[in-house]
């Protein structure tokens, strides 16, 4: 039987200035849930009239409204309302998630815990953040004033929608910000409910805006609205380098987490178990619709072929079904699209791969998005398996000889978000860890991430890091204050005639 929860809203709308609307137009898109593959709701489609109404309210709010002019600490303690709501809610919103994206309702409740840490991490933040005074001992004192930027355009994928909008609405709204957030068109259904529970907590009206609707219309005016003074992106690297154009005229201040290709390294010293158990989880967890996945794994030869056998083995008993049985560990793809775009890679990896698991739909699941995790071994650099993001569950297996051939394979791709090493050799790791090109590296583990530590991509796979004071560097402008504090010499132009 296919779950549906009770609470499903008849229409999503956008929502603004502290209230939920139609578009200006009356159009809108339809939301199809993946696994059935049908349409369940109808979602207001945004165009350039609904985003004008939406910054208008966010900059009045930023303009005239108490939001950017309060204490830190006030904020902080709405901020931290913001967290009980979502934790207080956070079955509800796995529950939403779960049927909007596909993902295993289990991670769906661990990315909805993770939206409430956020938001407490960021009122923490702000309460003890402290700003640079520079002396120059009787002469000068220098200051920075910190000041939120302006209103904020937030556009975000559909992997993990909740999460990745908390991601930029906490440290946006705890820089005070007032901000219009973009949802991905695929999974517009959790991002509704941040208007409840920023409601409920007491965030004043107009500081959050909601615009649902496509990327090339509503995203598109968003990025072109003369008065968004930012846009914090997350997405394609290609929708990335299109609003990379379109914001140059603006010269607005941009952040871009992008695609990624991450590589996970085995070395023959590691803890193989361990290593296993890894990066099977680094590549299927979230469907594999993960920025940061493992989806290439690089192994040393003379353990390549137990390597592959045991995560062959591993891959083949995977439980694919129904996202929300707490047993599933694999769900559905979002959309029938991306099902599509997922396995015209299956199909080509056979033609560039030894395929060992998977290779297409799990037996007994004929409807729906499913996809069996898919494994391709002796993979070659040049393979477009090997290059290109596929961001589902498919990962390609290359060997290696020595430590200078692995980190040549390890860069040979355009992307550098993150990447995975498996070693027990203190000094390699360290080594061979600053070799690789890539934003974030983890020795013998998966992603695990301290809030605290900088995010992002090199190369393809973004500009700008956000994560801890990073993010709040992004929303504030740090405006320098000199004082001098004894007569300044001063050149007398025109006192000498
Ligand atoms: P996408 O680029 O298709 O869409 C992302 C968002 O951009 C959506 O809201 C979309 O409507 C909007 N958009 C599309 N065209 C636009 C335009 N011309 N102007 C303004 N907005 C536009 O990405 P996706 O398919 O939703 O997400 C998957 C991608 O996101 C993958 O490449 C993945 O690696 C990446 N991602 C990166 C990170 C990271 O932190 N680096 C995290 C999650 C996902």
């Amino acid at each position: 039987m296919h779950f549906v929860p009770e609470n499903l809203p008849d229409r999503i709308r956008h929502y603004i200035d502290g209230e939920f609307v139609e578009s200006v137009d009356g159009s809108t898109f339809d939301v199809l849930d993946p696994v059935s593959n049908t349409t369940y709701v109808q979602a207001a489609s945004g165009k350039q009239a609904d985003i004008d109404r939406a910054v208008a309210a966010a900059k009045r709010a930023f303009d005239d409204g108490p939001w950017p002019r309060m204490k830190n600490r006030e904020r902080a303690r709405i901020l931290n309302r913001i967290a009980d709501q979502v934790e207080a809610r956070d079955a509800e919103l796995a529950e939403l998630e779960t049927f909007d994206t596909g993902l295993p309702i289990t991670q769906a409740l661990g990315q909805a815990q993770r939206a409430a840490e956020n938001f407490r991490f960021f009122a923490d933040l702000i309460v003890a953040q402290r700003d640079d005074t520079y002396q120059v001992p009787g002469a000068q004192v220098n200051y920075v004033h910190r000041k939120p930027v302006g209103v904020a355009g937030l556009i975000t994928p559909w992997n993990t929608p909740f999460m990745l909008e908390s991601w930029k609405l906490a440290p946006a709204l705890a820089s005070g910000c007032t901000v219009a957030l973009k949802p991905a068109e695929f999974t517009p259904l959790s991002a509704s409910l941040w208007a409840g529970i920023f409601e409920e907590a007491g965030l004043p009206k107009g500081v959050f805006n909601l615009v649902n609707g496509l990327g090339e219309e509503a995203g598109d005016a968003l990025v072109k609205h003369p008065d968004v003074r930012l846009i914090s992106f997350t997405g394609e690297t290609t929708t990335g380098q299109t609003i990379f154009t379109n914001a140059a005229p603006h010269l607005k201040g941009l952040s871009m987490e992008l695609g990624g290709k991450s590589p996970a390294i085995v070395f023959a010293d590691a803890d193989l178990p361990a290593a296993i158990d890894s990066t099977l989880f680094g590549v299927f967890s979230l469907n594999g619709e993960r920025c940061t996945a493992g989806s290439r794994i690089l192994v040393e030869r003379s353990i390549y072929d137990d390597f592959v056998s045991q995560y062959a083995e591993r891959a083949k008993n995977i439980v694919v079904g129904d996202p929300h049985d707490p047993k599933t560990e694999v769900g559905a793809l979002v959309h029938p699209e991306h099902y599509a775009k997922v396995m015209s890679y299956v199909e080509l990896g056979k033609g560039e791969g030894r395929l060992v698991a998977g290779g297409g739909r799990p037996e007994g699941l004929e409807t729906g998005n499913y996809v069996a995790p898919t494994v391709f071994a002796d993979v070659k650099p040049d393979a477009r398996i090997f290059q290109e993001e596929i961001f589902g569950p498919v990962v390609a297996i290359t060997p290696f000889d020595t430590d200078d051939e692995a980190l040549e394979l390890a860069n040979a791709v355009k992307y550098g978000l993150a990447a995975y090493l498996w070693t027990s050799d203190l000094k390699r790791a360290h080594t061979f860890a600053h070799g690789i090109e890539a934003g974030m590296v983890w020795l013998n583990s998966h992603n695990v991430r301290d809030l605290r530590t900088p995010f992002g991509g090199v190369k393809a796979s973004g500009l700008g890091h956000e994560g801890g004071y990073r993010s709040l560097d992004f929303y504030t402008e740090q405006q320098a204050v000199h004082i001098s504090l004894s007569p300044v010499h001063t050149p007398k132009f025109g006192a000498s005639r």
